[in-house]
């Protein structure tokens, strides 16, 4: 965006951490193992990855980033994270699910918290068999009334195309929200 903002919602970042699978237990994993989502939420909860070059990640969970590029847990920008905190649909979002949210910080700090969840989909996988991976930010349109915007967002002002949102799987999704742009772009012509 160009400084301005869509009224009314705002980005909240939330990290996803993942774990890797050891070689030796890679076996277990034939295939994408996902869990049956909570609707409640845009996160799917972790879930098994084949990778396309090898390997199986195991996660992401779902925590509040202290920045908005909060790629690990001791990253922090306190004016930042204030602008999160401030939000009144962060607080109403935060009010709503303190207990999934202490959930999922509690995993980001506690291994054996993570391989919990991940053994409701694989109970033989166990804590020695995963070591730590990537993360990755998901940029999150949260709107006032704390609700966190699970569609795709494009806001177009006088001249220019703004993708607000765009939410997993935007990787998937990316030929045809190039698509839905260049299209919008061309109606301008
Ligand atoms: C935890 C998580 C899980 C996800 N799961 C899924 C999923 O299951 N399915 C799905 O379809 N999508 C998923 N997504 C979304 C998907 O990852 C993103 O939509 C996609 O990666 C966006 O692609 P991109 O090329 O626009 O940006 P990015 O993948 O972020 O690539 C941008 C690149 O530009 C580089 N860059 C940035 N600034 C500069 C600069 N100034 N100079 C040079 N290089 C720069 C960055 O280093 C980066 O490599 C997930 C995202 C997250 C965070």
């Amino acid at each position: 965006m160009t400084g301005q903002k869509i009224p009314g919602i705002q980005i909240l970042p939330f990290r996803g951490e993942y774990y890797e699978l050891k070689p030796e237990k890679q076996y277990l994993v034939n295939n994408l193992i996902y869990p049956v989502p909570n609707p409640e939420f845009p996160f799917l909860g972790v879930h098994y990855t084949r990778m396309i070059e090898g390997g199986i990640e195991a996660g992401p969970n779902a925590v509040l980033a202290f920045r908005r590029e909060g790629y690990s847990r001791w990253d922090l920008d306190l004016s930042e994270l204030l602008e999160t905190l401030s939000y009144p649909g962060f607080m109403r979002l935060a009010a709503k699910h303190w207990r999934y949210g202490w959930g999922e910080m509690y995993r980001s700090f506690s291994k054996s918290a993570f391989v919990k969840a991940l053994q409701h989909l694989i109970p033989d996988v166990g804590y020695d068999d995963l070591q730590r991976g990537g993360a990755g930010v998901r940029a999150m349109a949260c709107d006032l009334e704390g609700k966190l915007i699970d569609e795709f967002l494009i806001f177009e002002d006088h001249n220019i195309i703004n993708v607000c949102s765009a939410p997993s799987p935007a990787a998937t999704a990316s030929l045809a929200i190039g698509k839905t742009i260049a299209g919008k772009a061309l109606e301008r012509v």
